[in-house]
Order: C-alpha cells, then structure tokens, then sequence
C-alpha cells in the first residue's frame, strides 16, 4: 500500500511538474554578484507557481564547450554578462527563439555581447562593451512616443543608486495590464542612455534618469518587449543588487515577463502588494 502511494504522489507530481512552464536560468559570468542573484531569481521564479526552474553554469573561463539545452525549455532568463558564446551556441540560441522560445534579459545581460547582432535586435537596446552610435539610436521619449536618436555618444551609463519611480508606458500590453500607471522600484541603478538596433521595441515601463543623481536628465525605458523571428524577448533593465531584486515591482514584473516570453499571454494575478506611487514594496 505505502509503495503504491508513493508511486501515486510521483506520478501526481510529474503530472503537476508536466504543466509548468519550464525556465532556463544560464549565469556563470557577470561583473555582477551573479553566485547571490541567480538563487533570488530563482525563488521570485518559482514562487509563482506555474514555472519549473532549472539552472546552467557557464565555466567562470573559456565557454567554447559549454551549450545549454535551450530547446528544453519554453523559456531561457539570463543573469550572464561574459565571454562570448561558442558558435554553436549561438546558433543553437538564435534558433531557439526565432523559432518561437522566450528570452528573457536581467540586468546586465544587456551588456553583453555587443559584437553579436542577433543578440543586439533581441535585446533592442544595450550599454557598455563599447556601444557607441555604430550599435544603433538611443530611445528618446519625444511628442509621447519613443524615438530612435542617432545622436553620437557612449552607450550605457548611470548615475548613483536610489528609489525610482516607474511609469507604465503600455497599460495594454499583457505584462503591464492591471499595473498602477506609475510604481516606485527599490534602489537600484537606473540603466541610462542604452542604445542599440532598437528595431520594434515595445517600451512597457521607464524612468526619469535625474540628472541630479549623475543620470542623462532623459526618461529612460528599463523594462520592454521585443519580437523576435516567432520568439518573445522581455528586457529587464533593472535588477543590480539584492535591494533591487528583494523589490516587489522588481518580482512581479519578471514573473509576468517570463510568462509572457514563455507563453503570449500572461495568466498570473497582480498581487495585493504591488506598489505604487506612494510607497515601493519590499519582498519578505
Ligand atoms: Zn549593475
């Protein structure tokens, strides 16, 4: 009886394991302290309870045998900002979310790779490694809409860490539906003066970028959502440090990110707790 119990729950629990999204998490490189941040993604993750998590470690040095298994998964989130992939996983990446897998960008994977162009038009804007006006426009919020500035200047900066407020920039779309129209985030770096293709980006939330705190004085898009081929990207610009990534807004819009990344649509309640302009929201 015990056994067949046990043999019950197993096939109960693969049975509930088989309907959940499955998340691929690839770290292993980061100027960012990507050994405490991967374990805090991976619990806002999991703590939705639709998704399985699992991660993949790059080698801290020479990657050119290191090829996750993207097309395992319906969805891969990078915490990686390192060496270039081998070819072939490159390739193998690319088809994954042309051919219709989700991406999902944090933080500072928007500084990696500046020298591979699939990877730019997924991410649509990025900073550092050298961005310049070669990698493409800035986008400016000009007569309420984002425009491409072609303006000559560095790629990616910021000014010093404090509490920002968000601005829902597309209350329509299914990440940011039921979202306040403006939410304070925890202190984090506020991203500023990205650049890069910036082809079909779809900017779901930005920041004013003070100029006060050494920021470019500009609205700045931090979260967005960029097609690619049959694929998904959701781009999160923020997510530095434990502080930023222990922030509710930071959580829920990652959560709905990846599922909509994942999947088109975005099933998930917003929570009670979900800031908004008058108080951010730490996570237990
Ligand atoms: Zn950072």
């Amino acid at each position: 009886m015990k056994t067949f119990l046990l043999a019950l729950l197993a096939l109960v629990s693969t049975a509930v394991a088989a309907d959940k999204i499955k998340v691929l998490i690839v770290d292993g490189q980061n100027n960012h302290d990507w050994r405490t941040i991967t374990p805090l993604l991976k619990t806002i993750i999991e703590e939705s309870g639709i998704f399985t998590v699992q991660v993949d470690t790059a080698p801290g040095k020479g990657v050119e045998n290191w090829q996750p298994k993207f097309s395992d998964y319906a969805v891969v989130v990078s915490n990686y900002n390192g060496e270039l992939w081998s070819p072939s996983t490159q390739e193998a990446f690319e088809k994954f979310v042309s051919g219709g897998g989700g991406f999902v960008s944090v933080h500072a994977a928007d500084n990696a790779f500046p020298e591979w162009k699939a990877y730019n038009e997924m991410i649509g804007v990025g900073g550092w490694g050298g961005r310049s006006e070669k990698s493409g426009p800035y986008l400016r919020w000009r007569q309420n809409t984002w425009t491409p500035d072609p303006t000559p200047g560095r790629g990616g900066s910021h000014g010093s860490q404090h509490e920002f407020l968000l601005q829902n920039r597309a209350p329509e779309h299914p990440i940011m539906a039921g979202l306040p129209a403006a939410f304070l985030h925890r202190r984090d770096e506020l991203y500023d003066r990205l650049r890069g293709p910036a082809k079909n980006v779809a900017v779901l939330a930005s920041a004013m970028s003070p100029k006060e705190k050494g920021g470019s004085g500009e609205e700045e898009p931090l979260l967005m959502a960029i097609p690619f081929g049959q694929g998904r990207v959701f781009h999160s610009a923020l997510g530095h440090g434990v502080e930023a990534v222990k922030c509710v807004a930071f959580a829920v819009t990652l959560q709905r990110g990846i599922e909509w990344a994942a999947t088109g649509k975005v099933t998930m309640k917003v929570p009670a707790e979900f800031p908004d302009d008058k108080a951010s929201k730490a996570r237990p």
